[in-house]
């Protein structure tokens, strides 16, 4: 069948929006380190051929031999590929730039859109949550993340246009709802790059959760310096500067979602 079952495995979380520059990657690295904090086991899937997340955690680009590419071309597998990172707990798959050629190389496969899913599927319980970056784009790639995902984590930055794009991304998540992954929800969202000096981001804020209800995160991440600048040292922003409020934000985020798992598995 195309559909092979879940398995008891880890919480497969996919980091989209087919915007760039919303705070996926920064999300995926920060909300990733801030779970194997609090004792998650936790992998980093490398979705963008930018590999900006392998980048941001140290990953150097000479050391990237195995990755997400050649797992969806079927060369190797998806565990062959996993580094450790200088976070205890959190590991990563990383990518290169001969992802972006993938979607024609696999094009005309039948199992194109399910293959990052039988990668997930064969970790076993190496893993408590898996985050999947994604690439800016709804395209094959986003596809297979969705195809993959238990839920959709939506990073929105708190700009002018947060809500351009939102209904397009619902859409697709219904879509591989209706045909490749009928558990999928989308997990929630998360307001990022929050000005307090700025009204327009209280006005945002305010138009999100009016569109959006509860499935909006509580936890707002601030527009931080510190957040910004950790990536260029190759680190997590909590291992650059835990006490700043980018850090503190992000982990308030990890225990947020914790929470909305053990209502979800209660359920
Ligand atoms: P995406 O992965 O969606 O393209 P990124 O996570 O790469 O977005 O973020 C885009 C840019 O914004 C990056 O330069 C990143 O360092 C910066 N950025 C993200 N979140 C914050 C934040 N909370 N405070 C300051 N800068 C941020
Ligand atoms: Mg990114």
């Amino acid at each position: 069948s195309l559909l092979p079952p879940k398995s008891t495995g880890p919480r497969v979380l996919a980091l989209a929006n087919q915007k760039g520059g919303v705070g996926k990657t920064t999300t995926a690295i920060n909300l990733g380190t801030a779970l194997a904090a609090i004792g998650e086991r936790v992998l980093i899937l490398d979705l963008d051929p930018q590999g900006n997340a392998s980048t941001g955690l140290g990953i150097d680009r000479r050391s990237r031999q195995k990755s997400t590419y050649g797992v969806l071309v079927g060369d190797y597998s998806l565990s062959e590929t996993i580094q450790e990172t200088s976070v205890p707990r959190l590991c990563i798959a990383p990518s290169t730039m001969d992802l972006s050629g993938v979607e024609l190389e696999i094009a005309g496969e039948r199992d194109r859109a399910h293959r990052l899913r039988r990668a997930v599927q064969s970790l076993g319980s190496d893993f408590s949550y898996v985050l999947i970056d994604c690439p800016p784009s709804l395209n094959l790639l986003t596809i297979n993340a969705m195809s993959a995902a238990d839920a959709i984590l939506v990073p929105l930055q708190c700009e002018f246009f947060a809500l351009e794009g939102l209904s397009q991304l619902i859409k697709t998540v219904e879509q591989v709802k209706a045909t490749l992954n009928p558990s999928l929800t989308i997990h929630g969202i998360v307001l990022t790059m929050y000005d307090a000096r700025n009204n327009l981001s209280a006005q945002v804020v305010d138009d999100v959760r009016q569109f959006m209800g509860d499935k909006v995160y509580q936890t707002i991440i601030p527009r931080n310096v510190r957040v910004s600048e950790a990536p260029s040292y190759g680190k997590p922003v909590l291992l650059y500067d835990l006490k700043c409020v980018g850090s503190q934000a992000y982990l308030r985020l990890a225990s947020e979602i914790i929470q909305r798992e053990r209502v979800l598995r209660a359920a």
